[in-house]
């Protein structure tokens, strides 16, 4: 994969900040890290995956800035996942720098034995609710056993929301956004008089992120992450700084069109189940995804059964065991489907 494109673009600076997009062979693609080090201080947002390669784009596209990894004061960490926090163990091992995430992902990322203990339980749980097949929960069993986190420790700060911290002069404010992870955050600052937040993958531009699969240990994250994306909407933030790919120039309209798609993707479990009657999770996840492959047999039913859980609170999918099926009257109100009538709101 490597080779057939630019391995290492830095697209900025913009003004006083830097974007470092990596390539990223896993997950999203095209992992972005930010640098702000129009000052005394030299900070990150975000580090990349664990990839031996991503480090030394990573080290490459900083010493084009004369950055080295030892000059890192400060890494803020968007949320747990390992395609952003892959490098803060090494950046951290060279430069001793502060490292911050919010307190609900610090735990993981501390290597913390008991946090990734009952992570797993409750995939398991969720893998046998969901009716997912053996030889699949294998596969997954084995991607997660490649992701080194616990032998990638890192020290962390833990912060919360509405913390603000000073750097070079400028406020960067974290705001809690949970539903595609439970700690995920965005950091609001000011970049050349914009009002701009980092998104991490609390807001992207092609992909919509996961929910439901991407962290389970998450209630309803479904509405978690609605209540994220109103929140985006409402800020009006002049731009977005993706965890992945470009800068979204209208972060509000992005928002709403994600609102808008799950809108309709809640439709579109609906329908699954008036077709196929009482079903599984993992079957209503066949029937809007298909057949999956690698992470995505985690991410498929993870986000059918953030639907699901969300439509059954909302009265219009009845659970029963491992089987849901629509709610009486249900039916009749699918026929007349308009405008009007919104499951989500
Ligand atoms: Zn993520
Ligand atoms: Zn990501």
């Amino acid at each position: 994969m490597a080779g057939e494109r630019e391995l290492f673009a830095p697209v900025g600076p913009i003004g006083p900040m830097d974007q470092i997009q990596l390539s990223n062979a896993s997950f999203e693609g095209d992992n972005n890290v930010y640098l702000l080090d129009d000052g005394p201080e030299t900070v990150l947002i975000d580090s990349g995956d664990w990839m031996a390669e991503t480090r030394e784009q990573l080290a490459a596209s900083l010493d084009k800035q004369g950055v080295s990894f030892g000059d890192i004061d400060r890494i803020f960490l968007t949320h747990w996942h390992g395609d952003h926090v892959g490098q803060a163990h090494h950046i951290q091992e060279v430069s001793g720098a502060e490292v911050y995430i919010h307190e609900a992902d610090a735990l993981l990322l501390e290597g913390d034995e008991a946090a990734w203990e009952e992570m797993g339980e409750r995939q398991r749980d969720l893998f046998d609710h969901w009716d997912m097949p053996e030889p699949k929960q294998q596969v997954l069993e084995k991607i997660f056993e490649s992701v080194p986190y616990q032998d990638n420790p890192v020290d962390i700060t833990p912060i919360q929301d509405g913390d603000t911290f000073t750097v070079n002069g400028r406020t960067l404010r974290a705001v809690h956004a949970p539903g595609h992870a439970a700690g995920l955050c965005l950091f609001e600052t000011t970049i050349d008089g914009h009002n701009d937040a980092f998104t991490g993958d609390a807001l992207l531009p092609q992909y919509t992120p996961n929910v439901g699969g991407a962290d389970v240990r998450i209630e309803r994250p479904l509405e978690q992450y609605l209540e994220t994306l109103q929140h985006i909407a409402t800020a009006e933030y002049d731009r977005a700084w993706p965890g992945h790919r470009d800068v979204i120039e209208n972060p509000t309209a992005r928002a709403e069109y994600i609102m808008h798609h799950h809108e309709e993707r809640s439709w579109r479990v609906l329908d699954a189940l008036s077709r196929l009657g009482p079903s599984t999770t993992w079957e209503v996840s066949a029937e809007l995804f298909g057949s999956l492959k690698s992470i995505h047999i985690l991410h498929g039913p993870g986000e059918s059964y953030a639907h699901l859980t969300h439509l059954e609170r909302e009265g219009l999918v009845v659970c029963d065991g491992d089987q849901y099926q629509l709610a009486a009257g249900v039916e009749q109100e699918l026929e007349g489907r308009n405008e009007e009538y919104w499951p989500l709101r």
